[in-house]
């Protein structure tokens, strides 16, 4: 009756993992997404470029050899933009191909243009060559994503003032720049320019930045910034930015002048919605174009599902991809449980931040006794070797049932090492896994040991107390 039994709108992560789920399960799957575009935000503008020029500032800047060969070492002395931008396209072109290749031999057709709704089972797609086609689908999953916001009141000219999409289009590293927004791209971008030897301020109307981290890591991170001539501007706001013919002059509500070479914007991100004529399928999305959702993924019209980042936090490619998995399975009438509530965050900073489960502070403030392991990477011979001496692990345990509550994580291999403690988390290990687990020497991983061993003394002092 229907072309397709499941149609997605939209190719970046959610889409993909959909379209394939729904192939996977023996159905017919579509994806409509403009032509010449495969893979959304996450392989084009966001998620690998950006951690590909992470990497390729790390190397060519030789920061993180520093400790070994000193400060002034470096693998190239004059970075370029070609330079950095050469690895980019190189990753971007070979994720392109997989992601193409996954969804061709999974027989999921692709349908250039933009789609818009007819009706709750009917999609228009516009080719942008005048060429519309309608395909029905028994079920539609929204998976459209966002584009950076952009404040009307400020003047873009994608030189100048920029967006995090005109990261990728600055024809030269610049000496000065002022991040506007100390949210995770926002601190990201700051912290890859800071190294590459740019002089960055970041201008935050908050008083405090990635609020939902621990707060140590948070003084940590802001302690190695500085260190690379960030300078913060919390709780100031920027009122206007004039343009010059050689840079900005961003002009803060306290009256402050700042100049710089470039300016960026991260102020969030607006959902893709706009171009959907949702209305058609009896749905809206809110005033930051983002869709409801429940614990499906299925909007209020029982057939069209939406994931990703059009439907809010946390806005993460690792997210999204499951999200777009477990829609297709419900859609297809597959059982599926909810999303597990245990998600790591990953910061691609330098250094890079991750964690899972809950902060310091929010056990406190819900009154949840925890116990602190730490373990530092200097004393450990892997951190020697590889010449980190800041980066810290902490485990937060229940006195109670020794149950692991949060792992922090921050320094080298921080978004890769987490996941032991996700998977202890997960299944419902205890610290005395950690405590009797042998690791390999000399890594990293052998963090868990030191800091399980660091909370359960700590544990015991008070139990012999109390005795
Ligand atoms: C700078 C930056 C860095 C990031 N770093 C990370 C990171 O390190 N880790 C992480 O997990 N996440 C990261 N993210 C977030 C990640 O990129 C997003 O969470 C992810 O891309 C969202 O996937 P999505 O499936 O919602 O769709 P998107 O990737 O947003 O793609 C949506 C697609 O839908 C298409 N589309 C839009 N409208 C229509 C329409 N009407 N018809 C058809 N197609 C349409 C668009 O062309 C686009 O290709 C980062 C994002 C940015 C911007």
């Amino acid at each position: 009756m229907y072309d397709f039994d499941v149609l997605v709108l939209g190719s970046g992560p959610g889409g993909q993992k959909a379209a394939i789920a729904t192939a996977k399960l023996g159905k017919r799957a579509g994806v409509v997404e403009r032509r010449d575009m495969v893979g959304g935000v996450c392989i084009n503008t966001g998620t690998i470029p950006s951690k590909t020029l992470r990497e390729a500032v790390l190397y060519l800047t030789g920061m993180s050899q520093r400790e070994m060969y000193g400060q002034s070492y470096r693998v190239k002395d004059d970075i370029t933009v070609t330079d950095l931008l050469m690895r980019t396209q190189h990753v971007i072109g070979r994720e392109v191909e997989v992601i193409r290749s996954q969804l061709s031999r999974n027989r999921v057709a692709m349908l250039p243009g933009l789609g818009s709704f007819l009706d709750a089972h009917t999609v228009e797609v516009s080719d942008g060559t005048g060429r519309e086609t309608r395909v029905t689908a028994e079920h539609i999953i929204i998976a459209t994503g966002t584009t950076p916001a952009r404040p009307a009141t400020v003047d873009f000219d994608g030189s100048t003032v920029i967006d995090s999409d005109g990261i990728l289009r600055l024809e030269r590293v610049p000496q000065t720049m002022i991040v506007v927004g100390a949210g995770v791209i926002g601190i990201e971008y700051a912290s890859m320019f800071a190294a590459l030897g740019c002089k960055v301020t970041v201008v935050e109307s908050r008083t405090r930045m990635l609020e939902f981290c621990d707060v140590e890591v948070v003084e940590a991170l802001k302690y190695h910034l500085r260190d690379l001539a960030v300078t913060f501007r919390f709780g100031e706001t920027v009122a206007a930015v004039e343009r010059h013919a050689r840079g900005a002059i961003a002009v803060l509500e306290s009256g402050k002048r700042i100049p710089a070479e470039v300016v960026m914007y991260s102020a969030g991100r607006q959902g893709q919605t706009e171009a959907l004529r949702l209305e058609n399928a009896g749905l809206a999305a809110d005033a930051r174009g983002r869709i409801a959702v429940d614990e499906y993924f299925r909007t209020q019209v029982p057939n069209v599902y939406a994931v990703g980042d059009v439907i809010g936090f946390p806005a993460l490619a690792a997210t999204s991809m499951e999200q777009g998995r477990l829609a297709a399975h419900h859609a297809c009438g597959e059982p599926v449980n909810v999303m597990s509530t245990l998600q790591p965050i990953g910061i691609y900073t330098i250094p890079e931040i991750s964690f899972i489960g809950r902060t310091e502070d929010e056990l406190t403030n819900e009154r949840i006794p925890f116990e602190v392991g730490i373990s530092r990477y200097r004393e450990l011979a892997r951190g020697q070797i590889i010449g980190d001496s800041y980066g810290v692990l902490k485990l937060l345990v229940s006195p109670e049932d020794r149950s692991l509550l949060g792992v922090h994580v921050f320094g080298t291999g921080a978004t890769e090492l987490v996941h032991i403690g996700q998977a202890v988390m997960g299944c419902g290990g205890t610290v005395d896994y950690l405590v009797h687990a042998v690791f390999n020497y000399p890594t990293l991983a052998e963090s868990y040991k030191v800091a399980a061993l660091d909370a359960m003394n700590k544990i015991r002092q008070i139990e012999r107390l109390d005795d």
